[in-house]
């Protein structure tokens, strides 16, 4: 009998010309081919992640904010400066070719700052943003970036992890938004520009500079360290548009101070007296910033600053059940999912919030306490069908809250 020939279905090569020869129902394929068709994939889905980021929906101002409205509680002021610059990014980056005869205008990005406590949603609106958006977009801590060569990450790392979330996409990269987090931690610690050198402030301030003020940068397509085998991309920063947030402690007096100063040179009368001194953060501007210690030139090219409230009792029971995937409705649908009705007596919200607000662990501490509260409930229910619905009453949360970690922080 002779022997059939074994040979690759797609290109005709045989076994003996090929390294492997991966055989399927009726027909083989081999590594070159793999290989091949690997390529094929990966131009394809490019191709798809391009006209992903290519389809900008122009969203107005107004449509910004609804959006943000059913996730984000209150921070109107954030809510609409965000808006606005968001808008304008897009309309600035959609912007047609300016007609031969015609002087081009440029219109310049306006990179933001937020300034608010921790924990008063910050981030919450730029995660929301971004889930809206059809513009790549990433988040970086500033405590993590240091002035290259220096242990810590490269400011240039920041564009890698852009460049990762537009697929490679360079052009969408270029148009992307970046969120920087903690931008106060990289303040220098002095009013007075250093005489020595500052590797975690002033040292990333300048390098943050060179990105927000356009520049190309090399980068590496897969972050870390740059390795002189690895190729590099390079990325136009030009139109990247940043969004900054930190908590500025402290920053305060400086406005307070500033007022001060403020009223007595102008009119003394109804000047300082109307002051709502407990949102004292209200009253922020530049050149607080810059005194906080961040150099003149990074507030300079971050011209919108915004601020966020502190939260409320009332705020905060508002974040337990409204937004459209508010604590309580998630915890409602965890339990659904083991055919289990769960409900809140309306007390129950009252001390949750309660709590929160004594422990001073503000909207991250309703998660733990909610947790902790039904911790029992979650691991035993599941193998118990007999169990249709829960019913969390008052004392069942205090008895539940008692055991809780954050209820023993009291006793210590
Ligand atoms: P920040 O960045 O200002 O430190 P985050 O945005 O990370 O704070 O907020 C922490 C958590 O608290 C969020 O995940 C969110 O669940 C909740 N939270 C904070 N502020 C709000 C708000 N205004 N509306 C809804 N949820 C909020």
């Amino acid at each position: 009998m002779v022997k059939k020939i074994e040979r690759c279905s797609f290109c005709g090569r045989e076994k003996a010309q090929t390294n492997v020869l991966i055989a399927g129902l009726d027909a083989h394929i081999c590594d070159y081919c793999v290989i091949q068709a690997q390529h094929i994939i990966e131009e394809e889905q490019a191709t798809k992640s391009k006209n992903q980021f290519n389809r900008i929906k122009l969203q107005k101002p107004l449509e910004i904010k609804n959006y943000l409205d059913q996730y984000v509680i209150g921070q109107d002021e954030a809510k609409r400066v965000m808006a606005v610059a968001v808008y304008n990014h897009y309309k600035r980056i959609t912007q047609p070719e300016s007609k031969p005869n015609e002087e081009p205008i440029e219109i310049e990005k306006a990179n933001i700052i937020m300034v608010g406590e921790t924990g008063t949603g910050k981030t919450l609106l730029a995660r929301t943003i971004a889930k809206m958006l059809k513009v790549p977009f990433c988040i970086a801590d500033a405590t993590v970036l240091t002035e290259a060569g220096y242990v810590g990450e490269d400011v240039e790392s920041i564009l890698s992890r852009l460049l990762q979330v537009a697929d490679y996409n360079v052009a969408a990269t270029e148009k992307g938004i970046i969120f920087i987090d903690e931008i106060d931690k990289i303040a220098r610690k002095s009013d007075n520009p250093s005489i020595t050198r500052d590797v975690s402030g002033e040292g990333v301030q300048q390098a943050l500079l060179k990105l927000l003020e356009g520049t190309v940068v090399n980068v590496p397509p897969q972050g870390g360290r740059k390795h002189p085998e690895q190729k590099m991309i390079q990325i136009d920063t030009k139109n990247i548009l940043f969004i900054a947030g930190g908590a500025f402690d402290g920053i305060g007096k400086i406005i307070a101070s500033r007022l001060r100063t403020n009223v007595i040179g102008y009119s003394f009368k109804d000047g300082i007296r109307n002051i709502d001194k407990d949102n004292i953060l209200q009253y922020i501007s530049p050149p607080d910033i810059r005194k906080f210690g961040l150099i003149p030139e990074i507030v300079g090219r971050m011209p919108v600053v915004s601020f966020l409230h502190p939260l409320t009792k009332e705020t905060l029971r508002s974040i337990l059940t409204e937004p459209k995937n508010s604590l309580i409705k998630q915890y409602t649908k965890l339990f659904e999912m083991d055919g289990i009705k769960l409900k809140f007596e309306p007390e129950v919200l009252d001390f949750i919030v309660e709590k929160s607000n004594e422990f001073k662990l503000g909207a991250r501490g309703l998660r733990s306490i909610v947790e902790g509260i039904l911790t029992d409930a979650m691991f035993e229910l599941p193998s118990d069908e007999k169990v249709k619905r829960l019913n969390i009453s008052l004392s069942y949360a205090e008895e539940k809250f008692k055991k809780t970690n954050i209820a023993k922080l009291k006793v210590a």
